[in-house]
């Protein structure tokens, strides 16, 4: 294995589509780094009976970086099946997710530049639900470990850009669980005086995200409150096509577009690879700290799309295909 090894799961869908042409753009930025093929999805679960068979994740752990394109899940219950992603992101204690919202190539709102950091481990999402048929509950669990540390990433981020963290919790209605989350985000950014550091509740956050996103910066948040701002805040800057994430944990991170299979659109080759391309800056910047790669790589992606070579999602008429070899062209021309 070289030294820098990336796992590439394209799984279901379009993720067929975007994840090969994000790796061609990577053998373009970085052909130091080796790639290896595993797979997961619904396909994979139909085939061997396994979402996440235990030698994809045996090959993530080992490279430490995951390339996710996005899978397909069953409309109806299956046994067995479990999302992949969900598991893997547990597997690798990636405990927070990065979502930056900004411009990209002229496209949506041209002042909008906020990064929201999401707890990605626990909240609603341990899936701990009860029912006796007509009282249903569900386990909101909110620890200060996990909250310290997602705390400490987003202010290292907010530190590293604007200076400005915003924490968003419900804590007037949740004292316990989310002022529990707003109190260890503080103890944790007390770490860096610098900071400015303020608190929204989180429907005054929506409401401010809809009307006046410019005046964030970067917004840490809850699992759930973080799943639904973001997809909110996309909206600013050119929907689902565009939208990237990282899952970034303390030895792991995983790449993955916001998107998911798109199961309307694939296998046509009119797929949007931006979100995954931008993905895979996250992962250059934030996980191998490679700075100069990652800016590469975001000005190509801004070039390409600021010269209008846009898939039908962004009201072009490019492929995927051409939106790729434009980006590689561009990459190689930025060295
Ligand atoms: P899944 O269940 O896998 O999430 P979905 O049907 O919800 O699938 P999404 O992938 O979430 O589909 O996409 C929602 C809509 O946005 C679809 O109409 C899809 O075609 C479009 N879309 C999503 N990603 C892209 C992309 N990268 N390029 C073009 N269109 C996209
Ligand atoms: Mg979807």
């Amino acid at each position: 294995m070289s030294p820098l090894s990336l796992c590439v799961i394209a799984g279901d869908g379009i993720g067929r589509e975007v994840v090969p042409a994000a790796c061609r753009v990577l053998a373009r930025l970085r052909p130091d780094i080796g790639m290896i093929e595993a797979e997961a999805g619904w396909d994979t679960f139909q085939r061997v009976g396994q979402a996440l068979p235990d030698a994809t994740l045996a090959t993530a752990r080992a490279c430490g970086a995951v390339l996710f394109g996005a899978v397909s899940s069953p409309s109806h219950r299956v046994d067995g099946y479990r999302s992949p992603i969900v598991a893997l992101r547990r597997a690798l204690d990636t405990h927070a997710n990065l979502r930056p919202v900004r411009p990209l190539g002229g496209i949506g709102r041209p002042d909008v530049d906020l990064l929201i950091v999401r707890e990605n481990t626990e909240d609603l999402y341990i899936g701990e639900e009860r029912s006796d048929g007509d009282t249903a509950e569900a386990i909101k669990r909110i620890t200060r470990h996990a909250s310290e540390r997602v705390g400490r990433v987003a202010a290292r981020l907010a530190a590293g850009r604007g200076g400005r963290l915003t924490i968003v919790h419900k804590a007037n209605i949740l004292p316990l669980t989310d002022g529990l989350f707003r109190d260890s985000v503080r103890a944790a950014a007390s770490g860096w005086p610098a900071l400015t550091l303020d608190e929204c509740l989180v429907d005054t956050a929506a409401l401010r995200l809809v009307q006046h996103p410019e005046h964030f910066d970067v917004l840490v948040a809850p699992n759930l409150y973080g799943d639904i701002l973001s997809d909110l805040a996309a909206a600013h800057a050119g929907g689902l096509g565009l939208a990237a994430s990282l899952n970034l944990g303390e030895q792991c991170a995983i790449a993955e577009p916001v998107h998911g299979s798109a199961p309307d659109i694939a296998g046509r080759g009119i797929a949007n690879p931006a979100a995954t391309f931008a993905s895979l800056a996250l992962l250059l910047r934030h996980h191998w700290r490679d700075a100069d790669s990652a800016s590469r790589l975001d000005a190509a992606i801004d070039h390409v799309l600021a010269q209008g070579i846009r898939t039908p999602d962004l009201g072009g008429d490019a492929s995927c295909e051409q939106v790729t070899r434009a980006v590689c062209d561009a990459v190689l021309a930025s060295r």
